[in-house]
């Protein structure tokens, strides 16, 4: 079968490997279906994951139909439609009872698809702890519709869900990225009096601007005067952008006693000058998320209450995944996600 590999150092490349068999009683093997590219899948691409481990296929966006069950699965069965979990978990240790399964304290726990063992920009890839790792998508629930329920609607659930969000709050997202997008419809579920959102990019302001015309969309540069009419700043900021300056943006747009969550992932350490915000009370949120709840999140797509379908903006097939990667690289095009259709 086809698989896109993490062959070394900045080298992906389409190999051909045999199909995954079951090697635990609570492993299933799922016939992929559509799989996405993440931008971590561009950090273990360029050495910033060192725990990815060369050799494997990558890929951990995705969802299929199972095709086989360990004797140990009793969550899903053969012929079941599914998303896939970009977590591993046990269900059991002190993390997991408490939902924090991003910390499991299992060998395989944490994320392990397409980082440390074969992931799913392939056609069959084995889903170890498959009761707590698949969901079974609802009939109504098309595969593009659930595509991201794994992981960045996940992430981006999770991260509206530690913000604390309050009936009419201001609530501010840094980029306008997947992951700040699937956060602002997870952020819009918790009735906040007001979006915004905050992005560099001209092309991506223009996509929030044409599919979400409820949310407020500035700059960096003007972000600070739309949040002067305020209570000195958001209540709930939420940083998903990561870039050289967000951080900083992220606590200077917050008003005193606000929530700060940063869901973004740095490429370099960030400073937190605790004399320059004195006396502000921020309280911090950080991470990488807890895929806990992508149950809950196929119910609320099944009811219609969130919709990222808008997001894939770009579909190939397996055999043109480079081309895919190319373009979702260089940002070419007005690309946000790009469906990998098996
Ligand atoms: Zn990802
Ligand atoms: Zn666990």
């Amino acid at each position: 079968m086809l698989a896109y590999t993490y062959v070394s150092h900045s080298h992906f490349a389409l190999t051909d490997k045999s199909k995954p068999v079951i090697l635990r009683p609570t492993d299933a093997i799922v016939r992929v279906t559509m799989s996405s590219i993440c931008s971590s899948d561009l950090h273990i691409k360029h050495g910033s994951v060192p725990r990815a481990v060369p050799g494997i296929t990558v890929g951990h966006e995705m969802v299929g139909v199972v095709e086989e069950v360990g004797t140990a699965v009793t969550a899903v069965r053969p012929g079941d439609r599914v998303t896939v979990n970009v977590e591993t978990f046990c269900g059991e240790c002190f993390f997991c009872q408490h939902g924090w399964v991003n910390n499991c304290t299992d060998p395989d726990g944490g994320w392990a698809l397409g980082c440390r063992i074969d992931g799913g920009q392939t056609e069959y890839v084995r889903v170890p702890m498959a009761n707590q790792g698949l969901n079974r998508i609802p009939d109504g629930v098309t595969d593009e519709a659930a595509l991201f329920v794994g992981d960045v609607l996940a992430t981006g659930y999770w991260a509206a869900r530690i913000s604390e969000i309050q009936p009419g709050d201001t609530v501010l997202i840094l980029g306008a990225g997947p992951t700040g997008l699937c956060t602002m419809l997870c952020a819009r579920l918790h009735n906040p009096g007001k979006l915004i959102i905050c992005e560099r990019d001209a092309e991506r302001r223009a996509f929030v601007e044409a599919h979400y015309p409820d949310v407020t969309i500035t700059t960096p540069e003007n972000v600070q005067s739309i949040l002067r009419n305020e209570r000195g700043g958001a209540d709930v900021v939420i940083e998903c952008a990561g870039s050289e300056d967000t951080f900083r943006m992220a606590w200077e747009c917050a008003r005193p006693n606000a929530v700060v969550t940063v869901v973004a992932l740095y490429d370099a350490p960030q400073t937190l000058p605790l004399p320059d915000m004195y006396g502000k009370n921020l309280t911090f949120k950080t991470g990488g998320v807890d895929g806990c709840d992508c149950a809950e999140i196929l119910r609320l797509i099944e009811a219609g209450r969130i919709d990222t379908t808008p997001l894939i903006t770009h579909r190939y097939p397996l055999a043109k995944i480079e081309e895919a990667y190319r373009l979702f690289e260089e940002r070419r095009d007005g690309v946000m996600k790009i469906a990998i259709v098996n």
